[in-house]
Protein backbone atom coordinates (compact mmCIF):
# COMPACT_ATOMS: atom_id res chain seq x y z
CA UNK A 1 0.00 0.00 0.00
CA UNK A 2 1.18 3.42 -1.02
CA UNK A 3 0.83 4.94 2.26
CA UNK A 4 3.92 4.96 3.97
CA UNK A 5 4.36 7.71 6.07
CA UNK A 6 0.67 7.49 6.95
CA UNK A 7 0.34 6.94 10.63
CA UNK A 8 0.51 2.76 11.64
CA UNK A 9 -3.66 3.55 13.31
CA UNK A 10 -5.01 5.04 10.56
CA UNK A 11 -3.79 2.64 8.09
CA UNK A 12 -5.30 0.29 9.94
CA UNK A 13 -8.77 2.23 9.88
CA UNK A 14 -8.86 3.11 6.51
CA UNK A 15 -7.65 -0.34 5.74
CA UNK A 16 -10.66 -1.90 7.92
CA UNK A 17 -12.78 0.38 6.06
CA UNK A 18 -11.64 -1.23 3.02
CA UNK A 19 -12.12 -4.63 3.44
CA UNK A 20 -15.22 -4.77 5.20
CA UNK A 21 -17.25 -1.81 4.19
CA UNK A 22 -20.11 -0.03 6.21
CA UNK A 23 -23.72 -0.39 4.54
CA UNK A 24 -22.56 -0.99 1.24
CA UNK A 25 -25.05 -2.11 -1.01
CA UNK A 26 -28.29 -0.92 -3.00
CA UNK A 27 -30.95 -0.13 -0.62
CA UNK A 28 -34.27 -1.77 -0.77
CA UNK A 29 -36.28 1.42 -1.66
CA UNK A 30 -34.40 5.18 -1.14
CA UNK A 31 -35.39 8.31 -2.02
CA UNK A 32 -32.40 9.45 -4.09
CA UNK A 33 -29.46 8.70 -5.85
CA UNK A 34 -26.58 10.58 -7.27
CA UNK A 35 -23.75 9.29 -8.55
CA UNK A 36 -19.78 10.88 -8.05
CA UNK A 37 -16.21 10.50 -10.29
CA UNK A 38 -13.00 11.09 -9.96
CA UNK A 39 -11.23 11.27 -12.75
CA UNK A 40 -7.48 11.94 -11.34
CA UNK A 41 -7.32 8.39 -9.88
CA UNK A 42 -10.54 6.57 -11.17
CA UNK A 43 -12.86 6.51 -8.45
CA UNK A 44 -16.67 5.92 -8.67
CA UNK A 45 -18.90 5.72 -5.71
CA UNK A 46 -23.02 5.89 -6.22
CA UNK A 47 -25.06 6.74 -2.93
CA UNK A 48 -28.17 6.12 -2.23
CA UNK A 49 -30.41 8.03 0.85
CA UNK A 50 -33.97 7.39 2.68
CA UNK A 51 -34.81 11.00 3.97
CA UNK A 52 -37.38 10.57 6.43
CA UNK A 53 -38.74 13.46 8.41
CA UNK A 54 -35.69 15.47 7.56
CA UNK A 55 -33.40 12.63 8.93
CA UNK A 56 -31.32 10.50 6.78
CA UNK A 57 -32.72 6.68 8.05
CA UNK A 58 -30.60 4.84 5.87
CA UNK A 59 -27.70 4.88 3.16
CA UNK A 60 -26.27 2.72 0.52
CA UNK A 61 -23.48 2.83 -1.50
CA UNK A 62 -21.61 1.24 -3.86
CA UNK A 63 -18.38 1.69 -6.28
CA UNK A 64 -14.89 1.54 -7.46
CA UNK A 65 -11.72 2.72 -7.16
CA UNK A 66 -8.78 3.27 -4.54
CA UNK A 67 -9.14 2.27 -0.61
CA UNK A 68 -8.82 5.61 0.45
CA UNK A 69 -12.03 6.77 -1.48
CA UNK A 70 -14.05 3.43 -0.84
CA UNK A 71 -12.53 3.80 3.40
CA UNK A 72 -13.77 6.79 3.33
CA UNK A 73 -17.16 6.73 1.93
CA UNK A 74 -17.51 3.99 4.15
CA UNK A 75 -16.54 5.91 7.25
CA UNK A 76 -19.07 8.66 6.58
CA UNK A 77 -21.94 6.58 6.53
CA UNK A 78 -21.55 6.00 10.13
CA UNK A 79 -20.57 9.51 10.54
CA UNK A 80 -24.32 10.42 9.25
CA UNK A 81 -26.59 7.60 9.83
CA UNK A 82 -29.85 9.10 11.49
CA UNK A 83 -28.74 12.59 11.45
CA UNK A 84 -30.96 15.66 10.45
CA UNK A 85 -30.29 17.40 6.87
CA UNK A 86 -28.69 20.40 8.78
CA UNK A 87 -26.32 18.37 10.86
CA UNK A 88 -25.41 16.27 7.76
CA UNK A 89 -24.71 19.51 5.90
CA UNK A 90 -22.63 20.70 8.43
CA UNK A 91 -20.46 17.51 8.61
CA UNK A 92 -19.85 17.22 4.95
CA UNK A 93 -18.54 21.08 5.77
CA UNK A 94 -16.20 20.40 8.90
CA UNK A 95 -14.89 17.40 6.13
CA UNK A 96 -14.54 19.65 3.86
CA UNK A 97 -12.34 22.29 5.92
CA UNK A 98 -10.76 19.00 7.38
CA UNK A 99 -9.21 18.21 4.49
CA UNK A 100 -7.43 21.48 3.51
CA UNK A 101 -3.92 20.65 3.04
CA UNK A 102 -3.07 23.77 5.49
CA UNK A 103 -6.47 23.22 7.57
CA UNK A 104 -6.51 23.88 10.77
CA UNK A 105 -8.42 20.87 12.65
CA UNK A 106 -10.42 21.68 15.99
CA UNK A 107 -9.16 18.57 18.29
CA UNK A 108 -12.53 18.43 20.03
CA UNK A 109 -14.49 17.66 16.15
CA UNK A 110 -12.40 15.31 15.28
CA UNK A 111 -13.44 11.89 16.15
CA UNK A 112 -12.46 8.20 15.71
CA UNK A 113 -12.38 6.91 12.38
CA UNK A 114 -12.90 10.12 10.85
CA UNK A 115 -9.66 11.14 12.42
CA UNK A 116 -7.55 8.87 10.38
CA UNK A 117 -8.49 10.50 7.50
CA UNK A 118 -7.00 13.76 8.16
CA UNK A 119 -3.84 11.89 7.63
CA UNK A 120 -4.77 12.06 3.86
CA UNK A 121 -4.10 15.75 3.76
CA UNK A 122 0.05 14.98 3.78
CA UNK A 123 -0.90 13.15 0.38
CA UNK A 124 -2.18 16.12 -1.70
CA UNK A 125 -2.82 14.00 -4.67
CA UNK A 126 -5.37 11.63 -2.68
CA UNK A 127 -7.53 14.05 -1.20
CA UNK A 128 -10.29 13.99 -3.91
CA UNK A 129 -10.30 10.41 -3.00
CA UNK A 130 -11.25 11.26 0.59
CA UNK A 131 -13.94 13.73 -0.65
CA UNK A 132 -15.44 12.05 -3.53
CA UNK A 133 -17.95 10.35 -1.03
CA UNK A 134 -18.63 13.40 1.05
CA UNK A 135 -19.12 15.38 -2.42
CA UNK A 136 -21.33 13.05 -3.78
CA UNK A 137 -23.42 12.89 -0.85
CA UNK A 138 -23.86 16.54 -0.74
CA UNK A 139 -24.69 16.30 -4.11
CA UNK A 140 -27.35 13.78 -3.39
CA UNK A 141 -29.16 16.24 -0.14
CA UNK A 142 -28.87 19.35 -2.91
CA UNK A 143 -31.07 17.09 -5.64
CA UNK A 144 -33.50 15.60 -2.84
CA UNK A 145 -33.96 19.48 -2.08
CA UNK A 146 -34.55 20.24 -5.37
CA UNK A 147 -37.27 17.44 -5.75
CA UNK A 148 -38.95 18.52 -2.42
CA UNK A 149 -38.51 22.29 -2.68
CA UNK A 150 -36.98 22.42 0.53
ZN1 LIG B 1 -8.59 7.35 -5.45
Amino acid sequence: MAFEGLDELYREVILDHFKSPRHHGKLLSHDVEQEGFNPLCGDQIIVQLKIDEGKVTNIGWWGKGCSISQASSSILTEEILGKTLQEVEHKIQFFKSMMQPQGEVSKNEEEGDLEALSGVRKFPVRIKCALLGWTTLEEAINLWKKIHNS
